[in-house]
C-alpha cells in the first residue's frame, strides 16, 4: 500500500541523537501526520516487531549494536493557540513552540525554554527546568493506546505525573503520545512567578515574583547556556543527553544515614543539599554528590567525559561509543555510591543496553 511513511532499512540513528550514539535500526520509518505515525504503530504491533520510538533524540541512550527493530522517528507538525489554550502535535520542536508561546505574550512554559527535543516527550518524563514543569501547565495528552488499539484522550491528573517521571515513563510500551493540551496564563506580558531562586536572584527580584515574559526567557536561556545545556553541534559540551542522572529522593532514615555520611567524609560541618520532597522525603543534588564524590567538571581522559560546563552532563566528545559513555556512567555512580552510600539513577531512557 502506497502510504504518506518514509521508510529506510539498516539506518544510522546516532545522527538522530544529541549525543550521536548509537547503531543503526534494521527499519526507519518516518511519520509526518498522526495518521501515519498510527499506522506505522500498528504495523509493528501487528507483526510482533521491537518498536523504538524516536523524537528529537535527546534523552535516548543506544546501544552500539543498534535496534533490532523498527525505530519510528516522529516528525509530525502542528501548533494552535486558541486564546490561551495551546494544542501541539507530538513533533513540534519544544523550544521553538515556547518561543510562539512567549511572543504571544501568554505565561506558564517560559522557564522550559531551550529544553531540547519534542513537544510529545514533554510529558513522558515531564520534563522541568528553573521552578516550571510541563505537569503544571498540561490539561490533557492525546495518545495512541497500544494496549486498546485506539486513540485516548488523557487529562492531566491520568498522566502520573512526578519528578522526571509519568506513566509514560512508567509503561513505555502503551502509549504513543500525539498531541499535549497545555492551559496557559495571559498575566498581562508578564511571567508566571518565579519559582528557582537562581533566576530570581539573577534579575535582582524576589522568588515568586512575575517579571516580563522576555526577560524571563532569556535569562533562563542565559543560565542554560552557561551550563552547555543549549544545543549547539560546534560544543561538544552540548553532545549529551541533558542530565544524565535524576537528583536522589530520599526516605527519612536513607537521608540522616546519608547525612552522616557526608559529615563524616566532609568535615563536622559538612551538609549536603537538602529540599523538601513530600511525605518526609528529600531530595538531594546528583551535581553535588558527584562533584563531592571527586567527578569534577572535565572528569575523564577518554572519548567521553563529564561536560566542561556542568557536573550532570556526559558527552560524547566526538568519536565515543555507546559502550564509552556507559563505561563513564557507572563509574560515576558508583564512585558516587562507594563514596556516600547513595545510588544514583539515570534519566535518559537506554535502549538495548542498561547502566
Ligand atoms: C542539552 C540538553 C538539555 C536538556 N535539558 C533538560 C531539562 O532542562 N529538563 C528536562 O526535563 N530534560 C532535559 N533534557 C532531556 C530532553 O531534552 C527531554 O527529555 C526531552 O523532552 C526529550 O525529547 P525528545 O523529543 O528528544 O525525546 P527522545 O529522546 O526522542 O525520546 C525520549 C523518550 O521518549 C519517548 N518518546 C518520544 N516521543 C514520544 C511520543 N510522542 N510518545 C511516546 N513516547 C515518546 C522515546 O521513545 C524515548 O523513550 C535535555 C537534553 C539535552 C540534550
Amino acid at each position: 500500500m502506497q502510504d504518506d511513511n518514509h521508510a529506510a532499512t539498516d539506518a544510522p540513528l546516532a545522527p538522530l541523537t544529541t549525543l550521536r550514539l548509537g547503531g543503526p535500526a534494521r527499519r526507519l520509518v518516518t511519520a509526518t501526520t498522526d495518521d501515519a505515525l498510527v499506522r506505522a504503530v500498528r504495523e509493528a504491533d501487528d507483526t510482533g516487531t521491537p518498536l523504538l520510538l524516536i523524537a528529537g533524540g535527546s534523552n535516548l541512550v543506544i546501544a552500539d549494536e543498534g535496534f533490532e527493530g523498527t525505530a519510528v522517528r516522529i516528525a509530525t507538525s502542528g501548533f494552535r493557540l486558541d486564546g490561551t489554550r495551546l494544542e501541539l502535535a507530538a513533533g513540534e520542536n519544544w523550544s521553538d513552540a515556547v518561543a510562539r508561546t512567549v511572543d504571544a505574550g501568554l505565561a506558564g512554559i517560559e522557564c522550559l525554554a531551550g529544553i531540547p527535543g519534542s513537544a510529545g516527550a514533554t510529558p513522558v518524563q515531564n520534563v522541568g527546568a528553573y521552578g516550571q514543569e510541563v505537569a503544571a501547565t498540561l490539561t490533557e495528552v492525546v495518545a495512541y493506546d497500544r494496549r486498546e488499539r485506539a486513540t485516548v484522550t488523557l487529562a492531566g491528573a491520568e498522566c502520573g505525573f512526578a519528578y522526571r517521571h509519568s506513566r509514560f515513563k512508567a509503561d513505555p510500551e502503551r502509549f504513543v503520545v500525539l498531541r499535549v493540551r497545555f492551559a496557559l496564563q495571559d498575566a498581562g506580558g508578564r511571567s508566571a512567578p518565579l519559582r528557582y531562586a537562581e533566576t530570581a536572584r539573577l534579575l535582582g527580584v524576589e522568588t515568586g515574583a512575575r517579571v516580563p515574559l522576555p526577560t524571563a526567557r532569556d535569562t533562563v536561556l542565559k543560565l542554560r547556556a552557561g551550563k552547555g545545556m543549549v544545543l549547539d553541534p560546534e560544543d561538544h559540551d552540548t553532545w549529551s543527553a541533558g542530565s544524565f542522572f535524576t537528583n536522589p529522593i530520599l526516605a527519612e532514615a536513607e537521608f540522616a544515614a546519608f547525612a552522616a555520611r557526608v559529615r563524616e567524609r566532609l568535615g563536622a560541618d559538612a551538609a549536603p543539599p537538602a529540599f523538601p520532597a513530600g511525605e518526609g522525603r528529600t531530595k538531594t543534588s546528583a551535581a553535588w554528590l558527584i562533584d563531592r564524590a571527586g567527578f569534577t567538571k572535565g572528569y575523564g581522559s577518554g572519548p567521553a567525559r563529564i561536560s566542561s560546563k556542568h557536573t550532570l552532563a556526559l558527552t560524547n566528545r566526538g568519536s565515543a561509543r555507546t559502550a564509552d559513555l556507559l563505561a563513564l556512567a557507572r563509574e560515576v555512580r558508583d564512585g558516587v555510591r562507594d563514596a556516600f552510600g547513595v545510588t544514583l539513577v539515570n534519566e535518559p531512557v537506554t535502549v538495548g543496553c542498561a547502566l
